[in-house]
């Protein structure tokens, strides 16, 4: 089949592999300058060494991400363990906004022997092991699943200040979603995503980042693909699908039109329905049930988002407000050569303007009950009206992970109508055989 894929993004990129090499004709039509979607990196100057940041995508795991650990491998891509450090604050346990001392590096590295000591980390420290052998058990269990991540933690009796001060916040950022977004999260999204990581114990899982920077993963993936014969252009932005007479019609903002056999929508959710002339009423439905979240990424050298003792500057750190339930983390980027170089994921702090370098607007996907209801749903729905959707929204965690297996399963269900449609062709050309 000739498939026309929007979108270059993790989703689009895996979806035209492997559609590619089942042997279908592939063209990927991405509107921006640059492929990759949200795996983004920049290089940013600091007294006369780069640093390397990532604001849209970083990290990766063996044990989350297996098909993309795969992919990567298929692609001669190698991935090196990394730095995976947190330290949490809560503002309302702080005497001021600026009184910074009391950061926790919660889960793992004490910063010292007093820290460790200290009754409040103490207590957290004994909740979360008697949490992690709940989350075990819960795991293990197949009859409680559709309960709140919010309630799972009220039924394994995790101290109501906790919850709100730490479980919820810390387990939100992962998603980029609210405190309050979180607390509604289906448990079954959450807990096996923690469980592998083993976010919750003293050893959590280690994490890894692409070998080479993540540029130079996209280059690869981008170069391999061409090389497997698929047509990739950026600079490519799609006005409008139509689809008509069991063919489908991509509208480029320039004017021009293509035809093909099929089309994979590999946008976000939101920007999928806009696309679409005519959605049916199935589409509709089930793509009003995705919500999302808006995510202000601001890369910066502006030290005031980080603990005041450097020796508490962790990779990650997490800084909780209760006063509005948000959570936001400042990604330390400049770790490895000692600089000053961050990423942090809200506009709420005051950063110096002359300290930003640049600055990201990213949509995630909140994961709730109706988001499992619609992926669900979705499922049934790929491949009407030769259309197919694909994106990190269409299952699981909402990460690489999810796009990988995505563009797998879409690339599966393109096959499958290949096949059929092949069986209808010869069908017809064997009754215009017997009829002539
Ligand atoms: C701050 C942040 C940090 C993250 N960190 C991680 C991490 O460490 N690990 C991880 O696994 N995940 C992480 N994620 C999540 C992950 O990066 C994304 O969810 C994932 O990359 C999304 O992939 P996608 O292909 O589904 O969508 P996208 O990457 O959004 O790709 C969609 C593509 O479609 C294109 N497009 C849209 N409209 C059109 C149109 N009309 N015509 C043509 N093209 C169009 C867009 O330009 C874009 O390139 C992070 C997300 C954020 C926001």
């Amino acid at each position: 089949m000739n498939i026309a894929i929007i979108g270059s993004g993790i989703s689009g990129l895996s979806s035209a592999w492997y559609a590619s090499k089942a042997g279908h004709q592939v063209s990927v039509f991405e509107k921006d300058v640059r492929f990759g979607g949200h795996a983004i990196e920049l290089s940013i100057p600091f007294k006369g060494k780069k640093v390397a940041v990532n604001p849209g995508y970083d990290l990766c795991n063996k044990v989350v991400y297996p098909k993309y650990v795969n992919l990567l491998e298929e692609l001669g891509l190698d991935i090196q363990p990394c730095e995976f450090s947190y330290s949490y604050r809560n503002l309302q346990d702080c005497e001021s906004e600026d009184e910074r001392t009391k950061t926790l590096p919660a889960f793992q590295k004490a910063a010292n022997l007093k820290q460790f000591f200290r009754p409040d980390f103490l207590r957290l420290a004994l909740t979360t092991f008697k949490l992690s052998k709940k989350i075990d058990q819960f795991v293990a269990e197949t009859n409680k699943k559709n309960i709140s991540f919010y309630s799972f933690l009220q039924d394994a009796n995790v101290p109501q200040d906790l919850i709100d001060s730490f479980f919820v916040p810390v387990s939100a950022r992962p998603w980029g979603v609210r405190a309050t977004d979180m607390r509604d999260m289906p448990v079954t999204v959450i807990l096996d995503w923690i469980n592998k990581l083993q976010i919750f114990t003293p050893r959590p899982s280690q994490m890894y980042k692409n070998t080479g920077g993540v540029k130079h993963y996209i280059d690869t993936f981008v170069t391999s693909l061409r090389e497997q014969g698929v047509s990739l252009q950026s600079h490519a932005e799609v006005s409008k699908i139509i689809r008509v007479n069991n063919q489908v019609r991509i509208h480029f903002s320039d004017g021009h039109v293509k035809e093909f056999d099929g089309v994979v929508i590999a946008s976000n959710a939101k920007v999928a329905m806009t696309l679409l002339d005519r959605p049916t009423a199935d589409e509709q439905r089930i793509f009003s049930l995705f919500r999302y979240q808006k995510n202000n990424v601001i890369v910066h050298s502006d030290e005031r988002v980080m603990p005041k003792e450097k020796n508490k500057w962790r990779y990650f750190n997490i800084v909780y407000n209760p006063a509005n339930h948000e959570t936001f983390s400042t990604m330390w980027f400049g770790i490895d050569k000692d600089l000053p170089v961050f990423s942090t994921n809200s506009r709420e702090m005051p950063f110096k303007p002359e300290k930003i370098h640049a600055e990201f607007r990213f949509e995630q996907p909140i994961f709730d009950q109706n988001t499992v209801m619609a992926q669900s749903l979705l499922a049934g729905i790929q491949g009407d009206n030769n259309t197919w959707f694909s994106g990190v929204y269409c299952q699981g965690h909402g990460h690489h992970e999810s796009g990988v297996e995505s563009g797998h399963r879409v690339a599966k269900s393109i096959d499958a109508r290949s096949k059929i449609r092949s069986a209808e062709k010869r069908e017809m050309n064997a009754e215009e055989v017997c009829v002539s």
